[in-house]
């Protein structure tokens, strides 16, 4: 059993998301982080007064809204900058993503990427990677002093996909006909769908 639900193993397993978990290239670190955010486990600020912590909730990266994971993740303005810049290779992306009620939702409905080529190994672990960075922006922001700066979080979610498709020997093989560069300035150039 994977965590104290009050339900039976057998439906836990059933229900549980391991194929978004799981299943991805991507590091062990954040398939833990990932299973941690659709098991509504991280400490975000609305959790944290849950438990009896007294002080303000205001999400560090707009400092408007309540910090709660939707709203870190998704709806935040900042966030949304992000997932509208790196979304807008993909049209039926960029038009779901107002759609989209929580992470779970998002990766459910993740739209499929129609390319023989490295666009869709780097399509299956953007979403992960976007996540991910995020997490550690708002982390950096609240622990270390960081500020957000969304060209800079866009910049460091592509050097992060590109690092994770040494996860996989055929996405290292398609990688090859692309430079890094090619990702940080010429995502569009990359992420070309076919037919
Ligand atoms: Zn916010």
């Amino acid at each position: 059993m994977l965590v104290d639900t009050g339900r039976p193993a057998n439906e836990v397993r059933r229900t549980f998301p391991c194929t978004y978990v799981w299943e991805p290239q991507i590091p062990t670190k954040v398939k833990f982080f990932m299973w941690s955010l659709l098991w509504d486990r991280l400490l975000t600020v609305d959790k944290l007064q849950r438990r009896g912590i007294v002080f303000p909730n205001r999400c560090c990266l707009c400092l408007v809204a309540e910090e709660t994971m939707p709203h870190l993740f998704l709806s935040c303005r900042l966030s949304m900058e992000v997932w509208v810049n790196l979304l807008t290779v993909n049209i039926a992306a960029r038009q779901a993503l107002p759609s989209w009620r929580n992470t779970m939702d998002m990766l459910q409905n993740w739209p499929v990427f129609h390319s023989n080529e490295v666009a869709a190994d780097i399509w299956a672990i953007l979403p992960y990677a976007i996540l991910w960075t995020i997490w550690q922006t708002r982390n950096d922001v609240i622990f270390n002093g960081g500020t957000w700066d969304t060209n800079r979080v866009i910049q460091r979610i592509k050097a992060t996909v590109w690092g994770w498709l040494n996860m996989s020997l055929k996405s290292m093989e398609l990688r090859k006909k692309f430079k890094f560069t090619d990702v940080l300035f010429g995502w569009r150039y990359v992420m070309t769908e076919q037919g």
